[in-house]
C-alpha cells in the first residue's frame, strides 16, 4: 500500500496542482458516510498524525491535531505549534496556553468546553512564520475540523491566524471587533496570548474580545 493508497482508505483524497513554480499537494479529507462522527474525527486525526505532506513533517517532534470538545460550540484556531506545543504535542501549552485558558475561563469556558486547533499541524522551524503553501496543505485538516464541529462561532487568536483564515493583510486593530465568516461560520479574531506575554497592557482591549465572545455564545 502506498501513501496515496493510504490516504484514500483514511478519507483522505490527494491530487498535485501546478502553482506557479512550485508543485503541491493538497489533501482533501472527505466524510466517509458509513463512519460514526467520532470514528470520523478519529480516522481524521490518525491521517494528521502521520502526515507529510509538507516539509514540516521533517522537523516536527509531534503532530498538534487538537484538542478539546467533539461536541465545542466555540473554535478557538491559532496559527501553528510553538515548541512546547510540538514537544508536547498538544495546542497552546505552556505560558501562553495558560493565559488563554484564564482569558476563556474569565467568560466561563474552560478549556473542556471548548475545541482548540491550529491552521498548521506542524511547527514551523524556529517559530517563522507560516508560509501560504504550507497553510493550503494543512488547511484541509482544519475545513474537516469544522465540519465535524459545526461551531456556534470561531475566535481566530492572533493576527497571523486571522490573516490566514480570512485571507487579508489588514492589521489587528481592524479586524479585533468586527464579526467575519469563515466557511459560513461566524469568526471573530482577538489577541495570541503570546503577545498579550509581552504587551500586558492591550489584555484589557482582550477582554472587549472576550465579551463580545460571549454575547454571540448566548
Ligand atoms: S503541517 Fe499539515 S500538511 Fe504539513 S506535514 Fe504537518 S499535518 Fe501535514
Amino acid at each position: 500500500m502506498d501513501k496515496k493508497d493510504y490516504l484514500n482508505l483514511m478519507g483522505i483524497e490527494t491530487w498535485s496542482e501546478k502553482a506557479e513554480d512550485d508543485s503541491v499537494t493538497k489533501a482533501k479529507i472527505t466524510a466517509h458516510s458509513s463512519l460514526s462522527k467520532d470514528q470520523r474525527w478519529d480516522e481524521l486525526e490518525k491521517c494528521a498524525k502521520v502526515c507529510t505532506l509538507c516539509d514540516l513533517s521533517k522537523t516536527r517532534t509531534h503532530v498538534v491535531f487538537g484538542s478539546g470538545n467533539r461536541n465545542a460550540q466555540l473554535l478557538v484556531i491559532g496559527e501553528a505549534p510553538g515548541q512546547n506545543e510540538d514537544l508536547q504535542g498538544l495546542p497552546f501549552v505552556g505560558r501562553g496556553g495558560q493565559l488563554l485558558t484564564n482569558m476563556l475561563r474569565s467568560i466561563g469556558l474552560d478549556r473542556e468546553k471548548i475545541y482548540i486547533a491550529n491552521i498548521l499541524k506542524c511547527r514551523p522551524p524556529q517559530n517563522r512564520d507560516p508560509n501560504p503553501i504550507e497553510v493550503a496543505t494543512c488547511t484541509p485538516y482544519l475545513l474537516q475540523q469544522i465540519e465535524l464541529l459545526q461551531p456556534k462561532i470561531i475566535l481566530a487568536v492572533g493576527r497571523i491566524a486571522a490573516q490566514f483564515l480570512l485571507n487579508t493583510d489588514e492589521a489587528m486593530a481592524k479586524l479585533r471587533g468586527q464579526e467575519f465568516r469563515y466557511h459560513d461560520t461566524p469568526l471573530l479574531v482577538t489577541y495570541h496570548p503570546a503577545y498579550l506575554l509581552r504587551a500586558p497592557r492591550e489584555k484589557r482591549k482582550s477582554w472587549d474580545d472576550m465579551l463580545r465572545l460571549q454575547t454571540y455564545l448566548q
